[in-house]
């Protein structure tokens, strides 16, 4: 079976573990928990970090320190993985959806401004599957709206925009350590900022609310979003190497992109001129998506097809019209893209999707 992800721990992951281990530090303090932090902060060009308990709750957290709050409402793209649009109602605010841009299915820029009202207070551009935002438009908008930035970067650890990498181009960015993620810890997160305010009010926060200065003094009611040490010193150990998972990532996308292209049945999605992807999964929008799904899966090859828009789920449901999230949604598959793939088992997948379109 070719999986559609992998996780790749052959780097220092085990030693660290066992030293957490056999140093008894396997809770949310201990020396892994900072040099992840720092080492993260470093990675992003990012002044501040701070590890959380999934990439869930770092949205959650992002937005309650940025003061979202019950009648506010925060734009969100229509094409994104459900945690987004939850995080959102976990304050009590309204996520108000765009639909995404046919290029790279990032937020379109050009139908934010149809979307905003007085109650507007944050937006949440999502890099989705590896694609960075167009962020200097968000940016121009959110600055002349007064909004709150807060980049969903779970899919694009080391995307980059302009040369700066994805994490700090908002005033907050949100990373998931999920097992399928560019880097795990198994369950993980992180929040990034320049913003000392907003970091120390996301350490107080995650921290049960708990005064750094006071000890079982809580001023707020806060959560515990708290990562382990344990997971810390995966996260370490994953992102010693994470420039070689970089490196691959891109070749992966390389290697579909020119075994794929100019295949009347397959679109190829593009790599905005600012970007710099890293193919969390490749994506490509095809033709006959489900039959497709099914022969790579009798030929052992997992794909996953794309998110459904956000608007046709129960809690969100809206009979409003994304015509490109509700068409990608409809015709986009993920490829295996995992760091461990070989290249004759990227050519082989290619061959059989390819093969597929002369069968039906
Ligand atoms: C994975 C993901 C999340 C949530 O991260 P978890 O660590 O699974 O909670 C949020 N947003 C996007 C876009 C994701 O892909």
């Amino acid at each position: 079976m070719i999986h559609i992800a992998e996780p790749d721990l052959t780097g220092n992951e085990l030693t660290y573990v066992i030293d957490c281990i056999n140093s008894g530090w396997i809770s949310s303090r201990g020396q892994y928990i900072k040099r992840f932090e720092d080492r993260f902060a470093k990675y992003c060009k990012a002044k501040y970090a701070t590890s959380v308990s999934n990439g869930t709750v770092a949205l959650h957290l992002a937005l309650a320190a940025a003061g979202i709050k019950e009648g506010d409402e925060v734009i969100i793209p229509n094409l994104t993985f459900i945690a987004t649009a939850n995080a959102v109602r976990y304050c009590n605010a309204t996520p108000v959806f765009v639909d995404v841009d046919n290029d790279d299915l990032c937020i379109d820029t050009k139908e934010i401004k149809k979307k905003i009202t007085k109650k507007t207070k944050a937006i949440i551009p999502v890099h989705l599957y590896g694609k960075p935002c167009d962020m200097d438009e968000i940016n121009k908008i959110a600055r002349k709206h007064n909004l709150v930035v807060i980049e969903d970067c779970a899919e694009a650890l080391g995307a980059e925009y302009k040369g700066k990498k994805v994490g700090c181009l908002g005033d907050i960015g949100c990373f998931s350590f999920y097992a399928n993620k560019i880097i795990t810890t198994g369950e993980g997160g992180m929040c990034t900022t320049n913003n000392k305010k907003l970091y120390e009010k996301m350490v107080l926060l995650k921290n049960h609310g708990m005064s750094e200065k006071k000890r079982y003094w809580h001023p707020e009611v806060g959560f515990n979003y708290r990562l382990t040490n344990t997971q810390a010193a995966i996260g370490l150990a994953q992102m010693e190497r994470i420039d070689s998972f970089i490196k691959k990532r891109r070749k992966i996308m390389e290697t579909y992109n020119s075994l794929l292209k100019n295949h009347e049945n397959i679109f190829i999605l593009k790599e905005k001129k600012y970007a710099k992807d890293v193919c969390w999964m490749y994506s490509v929008l095809i033709d006959k998506r489900d039959d497709i799904i099914d022969t790579l899966k009798s030929n052992d090859i997992e794909s996953r097809p794309f998110f459904y828009p956000i608007t046709a789920m129960p809690p969100y449901f809206s009979k409003e019209q994304f015509v490109v999230s509700e068409f990608a949604s409809r015709n986009g598959i993920n490829l295996p893209s995992s760091t461990l793939l070989e290249e004759s088992q990227i050519k082989k997948i290619c061959e059989i999707l390819k093969n597929a379109y002369r069968n039906i």
